[in-house]
């Protein structure tokens, strides 16, 4: 890193705020997260001087020998963590894993059924403004009102009226468990195929913290990147090898040029790191702290959509202290707390105002935080919104989150030079 601040101190001084930003923020955005210094080595690697289309051993250029190793390291580690008979490593992000495994089993105008944005669906599951919801013909279920969770029987009766060609299970804003066992028998009831986008929860699934979407699903997708704790990518997996192939395919050449070599390693270092038992004692925590943190914050009168987690997140919803998600997420950035507005299920704000605040614990307890800490977490955020005008709470509250912050360092041996 000296050599870019010799070269263009401009992007390394703005990497070294960025380190700072990091180091003195509570990062609680339920999709971030830390990766390893290791990961992080992949990163800027000479991987990423190498084209390699084509999969290992089948190769379109020249001087992919060790490339097809790394790759071909990454596929099996994988399959060993996800119990799959086939892994696709080369999506560049989650919603290219999602648009592949589209072009495999859809044509233009079929119909999908996935969970609506607003209740915690994602977009690529066929909302107006994306590819899926544009190309095809998307029919969206929602969460119960009485118990904001998943009401399966809803679901069942929408699939038999709409008759869908893939069902979607899987979100970004959904606190449960979710039982892929009778996903698959609604989609065996209608003929659908089923998708289960695990991006959220994969690392979750990987240690045995959540149910394995797996053996039940034709196929699953996923990111790298959030409770799975490896670099910025997407990941194929499917229990079926034959449609395994059809997915690389559409992988590349279907939607994508050449792999990024570089974050296949990162992917590779990633699923090492999360089939030790230390990656599932860590697992473990993220759900036990997300636990801690919802259960504090109902104790401070605030109210956790679905009355608590099995996660890694929760959605607070903010009309129980008066308060709409862009107005709480603007007092908690005040203290220096990372969080985002979302709409909570039935929101009756629009989504660039919401009623709701997104809360995860992967992060900060990569950072080393227990339940303990994630209770003073909430008290802090309790304390900050119950009290918007309170200038010296708002000191006091910002002097808590860096005392927090001190107490488990970030990166501690990593320097990013500051220009001269
Ligand atoms: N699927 C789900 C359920 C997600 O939550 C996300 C990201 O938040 C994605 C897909 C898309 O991932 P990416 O941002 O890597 O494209």
């Amino acid at each position: 890193l000296d050599f870019l601040a010799q070269t263009d101190p401009t992007v390394s001084g703005m990497m070294q705020k960025e380190l700072g930003r990091q180091r003195e923020h509570l990062e609680l955005i339920a999709s971030e997260n830390f990766t390893s210094a290791a990961v992080m080595a992949t990163q800027g690697s000479v991987l990423t001087n190498k084209y390699a289309e084509g999969l290992p051993g089948k190769r379109y250029y020249g001087g992919c020998e060790f490339i097809d190793q790394i790759e071909q390291l990454a596929i099996d580690r994988a399959k060993e963590l996800f119990g799959a008979a086939s892994a696709n490593v080369q999506p560049h992000s989650g919603a290219q894993a999602n648009f592949a495994v589209f072009l495999t089993l859809l044509n233009p105008g079929d119909k999908i059924m996935g969970m609506d944005l607003s209740h915690g669906g994602h977009l690529t599951h066929g909302s107006p403004v994306n590819v899926s919801g544009k190309w095809f013909e998307a029919v969206h279920y929602g969460v119960s009102q009485e118990t904001e969770q998943l009401d399966y029987d809803h679901i069942l009766e929408l699939a038999r009226k709409e008759r869908p060609k893939l069902i979607i299970c899987g979100y970004s804003a959904y606190p449960r468990i979710i039982n892929f066992e009778k996903f698959r028998a609604i989609a065996d009831e209608v003929g659908a195929y089923l998708l289960a986008d695990i991006a959220h929860i994969a690392g979750l699934v990987a240690s045995g913290h959540h149910p394995n979407p797996v053996p039940h699903c034709d196929v699953v997708t996923t990111t790298t990147h959030k409770t799975l704790r490896g670099p910025r990518g997407g990941l194929i997996l499917t229990r079926d090898p034959e449609l395994g192939k059809k997915f690389n395919k559409s992988v590349f050449p279907g939607t994508q040029g050449g792999p990024l070599e570089h974050v296949v390693a990162g992917k590779a270092v990633a699923f090492g790191e999360a089939l030790t038992p230390e990656f599932k004692a860590y697992s473990g925590q993220v759900i036990a702290n997300a636990q801690a943190m919802a259960k504090q914050l109902q104790s401070r009168g605030l109210k956790v959509v679905s009355g608590g987690t099995e996660n890694h997140l929760l959605l607070v919803d903010l009309r129980s202290v008066g308060l709409t998600g862009k107005q709480a997420d603007q007092l908690v950035s005040g203290i220096n707390i990372t969080a985002n507005k979302n709409t909570v299920p039935f929101d009756p704000e629009s989504p660039f105002v919401t009623s709701g605040l997104r809360l995860g614990s992967p992060a900060m307890t990569t950072r080393g935080l227990e339940t303990e800490d994630f209770a003073e977490i909430a008290n802090i955020i309790a304390d900050r919104l119950q009290n918007p005008e309170d200038e010296a709470m708002k000191q006091q509250c910002k002097q808590r989150v860096a005392t927090l912050c001190e107490r488990f360092p970030l990166y501690p041996h990593l320097s990013i030079p500051v220009p001269a």
